[in-house]
């Protein structure tokens, strides 16, 4: 008999990853009570005057997951499936994913349901100064301290620190993180999502027995999919495959990701690009190739899908793209998953970086910003690894056991 399983709601995967791992090593109990749900949550309904003068109501959101290890921290999705329970599973990874990389901020989440192609660039920038004015009351460098994510960039960001600064006077700029350069950003963070899963896998491809050039597929050309192909391209590795989300293409000899953005720049597709194939999502994911980046949405790699992965590792820089069901499979069948709160957690590790410097009025270099990204991701990769090995448990499990080891120092 087959079990029903939900595999869908991100928010009831991010707790079972939570108790699959106090399984292998149980962990103190106050800490388990704390993360079974987020300190606060908040809805807020944002007026905007859009521009053919009619008004639209927007729900906008703010988790602040846990403050353990400092204020809360976490981007700002927009998109048209964003949801609170999206924002609760993507507030507690955030806090698995700071104690991972041993920072001093704790985990939080934002987003608003919204298309944010459908807007205009007037009607875009009220939505993001109308959720500033609805939550600033709950921000703040020593509270929350917002970010980037899906879909917002630093133009974004930009918007939402003006408002907050015009609200409250605040003069550091350490409030929300991801800015651009000429407005207080840190160097090194626009690529730094990317450079992280990178330096990642750098750390651990031999150990994992890849060769030294490896084929590699990336779903996903935002922010973060896009910096990652062309930083693998970059270094040597073929990417033999990339997506948008509208589909992929495929082509065994090698894509050059600069030439395949300029091509989607061109024709809104990357169907038709020339010498590659169109695959859909699923064959895109189901590829042979060394190395598969999940750089999208959460539940791509599930029970149903699990057994047709034919990557020798998959390296998540997405926000949950494995549910638990795949991650059993994927482990049974001897293929390492790199989990998003190890993975993908250089953004954070310079969004914190922009936050020391703007609270103490310094500007660091770009090697200075890319060196320290490179030795803290890379202690923790290996420490995660080795712990894997030894406890003979996936690397998901491993990276919240050293995340709930911190979690539980601090709090005792
Ligand atoms: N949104 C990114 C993440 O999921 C970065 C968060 C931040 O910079 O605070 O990790």
């Amino acid at each position: 008999m087959t079990t029903l399983i939900n595999e869908s709601n991100p928010f009831t995967n991010a707790l079972s990853q939570l108790s699959r791992a106090i399984k292998v090593v149980s962990s103190n109990e106050d800490i388990i009570k704390r993360l079974s749900s987020p300190d606060r949550e908040i809805k807020a309904s944002i007026p905007v005057i859009m521009d053919d003068h009619t008004l639209q109501i927007y729900e906008g959101y703010r988790v602040q997951y846990c403050n353990i290890l400092g204020p809360y921290k976490g981007g700002i999705r927009f998109h048209p499936d964003t949801n609170i329970d999206e924002v609760k599973a993507l507030a507690l990874w955030m806090t698995i994913k700071t104690a991972v990389m041993d920072l001093p901020m704790g985990g939080g989440k934002g987003g608003i349901t919204v298309d944010p192609k459908k807007l205009s660039k007037n009607e875009l920038e009220k939505l993001s100064r109308g959720w500033v004015k609805k939550l600033y009351p709950i921000l703040g460098p020593n509270v929350d301290v917002p970010a980037p994510d899906m879909n917002t960039n630093s133009e974004i960001i930009g918007w939402m620190s003006d408002e907050y600064k015009n609200i409250t006077g605040e003069k550091t700029g350490a409030t929300f993180t991801g800015k651009s350069l000429d407005n207080g950003g840190s160097e090194g963070r626009t690529q730094a999502t990317g450079l992280g899963g990178f330096y990642t896998f750098d750390a651990i491809r031999a150990k994992a027995e890849l060769p030294l050039s490896c084929k590699i597929i990336v779903q996903g050309m935002g922010n973060v999919g896009g910096y990652a192909a062309q930083i693998f391209h970059d270094h040597g590795h073929v990417i033999v495959g990339m997506s948008d989300s509208k589909g992929g293409i495929i082509n065994q000899i090698g894509l050059d990701p600069k030439l395949v953005e300029s091509y989607k720049k061109e024709h809104g597709t990357l169907a038709g690009f020339p010498g590659a194939i169109n695959v859909t999502n699923n064959e895109l994911l189901t590829t042979a190739t060394d190395v598969l980046i999940p750089a999208a949405l959460e539940n791509q790699i599930t029970h149903e899908n699990a057994n047709e992965i034919k990557a020798k590792l998959i390296l998540e820089l997405a926000n949950g793209p494995t549910t638990p069901e795949a991650d059993d499979i994927l482990f049974a069948r001897n293929i390492p998953v790199v989990p998003d709160v190890l993975a993908n957690a250089g953004g954070v590790t310079v969004s914190t970086f922009e936050w020391e410097q703007n609270l103490k009025g310094e500007h660091w270099t770009e090697s200075e910003v890319l060196e320290k990204l490179k030795s803290s991701i890379q202690k923790q990769t290996l420490t995660i690894w080795d712990s894997s090995k030894e406890l003979n448990t996936d690397l998901r499990r491993s990276a919240f056991i050293l995340a709930l080891s911190r979690l539980s120092k601090k709090l005792s």
